[in-house]
């Protein structure tokens, strides 16, 4: 029936993030021990006092139609937080709030992009940009980097990869899949390239910003020049454990929020009120309050770098945040292990999901071939156990 659909949904592929955790899923209701590392999902519950304000926001009854961009006492708050986390000076009327930050993304996206406009990604880059670029009418232009460069695009590789047709730059600081943090040095060499281009606005997705394991973090935004050109996306569901509740925002240019704000009142009216009252406790409160979560992210960081290091093939580079591995696994490709031929990443994770009962995702997803990802958002134990199949899968 493919006939029957547009051009533009036959075009999109699946997330294979969400793919990926299905199969376990299903394959797990089947009755298989599947340790699933593919998801980028806190497993650790909501905190009670975001629990809280959300039923105090059911007691209250706030049950009609938010404003479309979000409550104004939670776009203040978000401009606060901006102001307090990272430099940022935002007004409320910079704000968007949005149904995840998959949606300010793609909101993004399409009031930004017309056909043909380039949108560099370097990559390895978060599974979602190149789809969301594509379905816009862009053109993904991906930038290469590799383990050994811990994963980040330099002044070079970014001024080599600008045409006249290039609109915008789209990178996520700590980064999904590889975990690198730009630092602030690093973050002025590209800011300096992105002068002499006035025409390019940044998307800078912060979404991993507090699971940040160096003592500094800076926002792009922040940076001299940038303040006008930048679109900073941030989110509650990493760092407050609220995937489910689906809110991210924006902080952007005046005209492009509003822009950001009619689309989103033809397609949703809002994100949801009793989610936005829960994030508006989150956002409000000092980043103090999850730093338990951070500090078992970091624990099991240690543990899985010196685990993964020890299998025979893996080259692995010292993340700086989120939580994920992105080892790069290419010296098994070309080899048949336990009869099965691995020839790429897609190979080795299928390999992985077949021999060692473990569910990561194909690097290719992420625009890097060598690599698949692996994410730690799960318990030591388990953790521990995933690794030792792999291995013992691998000898
Ligand atoms: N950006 C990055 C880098 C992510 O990993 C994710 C994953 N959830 C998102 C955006 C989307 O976040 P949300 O769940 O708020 O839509
Ligand atoms: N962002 C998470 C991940 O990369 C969740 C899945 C998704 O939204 O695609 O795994």
């Amino acid at each position: 029936m493919n006939h029957v659909l547009s051009d533009r949904i036959n075009n999109l592929a699946v997330s294979q993030t969400l793919a990926m955790a299905a199969l376990a899923r299903e394959l797990k209701a089947q009755g298989k021990d599947i340790i699933s590392l593919s998801l980028g999902e806190p497993d650790f519950n909501t905190p009670d006092f975001i629990k809280e304000a959300a039923k105090k926001a059911i007691d209250d009854n706030w049950s009609a139609y938010p404003p479309v961009d979000g409550y104004v006492d939670l776009k203040e708050a978000i401009c606060h937080k901006f102001k307090r986390d990272n430099n940022l000076t935002y007004a409320p009327s910079q704000i968007v709030v949005s149904t995840g930050a998959k949606q300010s993304l793609y909101n993004v996206a399409q009031v930004m992009l017309n056909d043909g406009d380039e949108v560099i990604l370097p990559a390895p880059y978060w599974v979602s940009y190149f789809e969301i670029v594509k379905l816009s009418g862009g053109i993904p232009v991906e930038v290469p980097t590799s383990v050994e460069s811990n994963f980040k695009m330099t002044a070079e590789q970014l001024e080599a990869a600008i045409t006249p047709k290039t609109k915008m730059m789209w990178f996520s600081s700590p980064c999904n899949p590889s975990g690198s943090i730009y630092s602030k040095i690093e973050l002025e060499a590209l800011v300096e390239v992105l002068k002499k281009h006035p025409q390019i606005y940044v998307v800078s997705d912060e979404i991993y910003e507090h699971i940040n394991y160096t003592d500094s973090y800076c926002s792009i935004g922040s940076i001299s020049g940038m303040e006008n050109r930048t679109i900073t996306v941030n989110g509650v569901a990493k760092a407050f454990a609220m995937t489910g509740w689906r809110i991210g925002y924006i902080g952007a240019p005046e005209f492009i929020a509003k822009a950001c704000t009619k689309i989103q009142g033809q397609v949703t009216s809002g994100a949801n009120s009793i989610a936005q009252r829960a994030t508006l406790a989150a956002v409000s409160a000092e980043p103090s309050a999850i730093q338990y979560m951070v500090d078992a992210f970091r624990n099991r960081k240690e543990i899985v770098y010196n685990l993964l290091s020890e299998i025979p093939g893996f080259k692995v580079n010292q993340p700086e945040g989120a939580f994920y591995f992105f080892p790069d696994v290419s010296e098994y490709f070309g080899k048949t292990i336990k009869g099965k031929e691995i020839n790429n990443a897609n190979d080795f994770a299928m390999f992985l999901l077949a021999e060692a009962n473990v569910a990561t995702v194909t690097g290719d997803a992420f625009g890097n071939p060598n690599c698949i990802r692996l994410s730690y958002a799960t318990s030591e134990e388990l953790l521990r156990e995933a690794i030792k199949r792999i291995k013992e899968a691998l000898a």
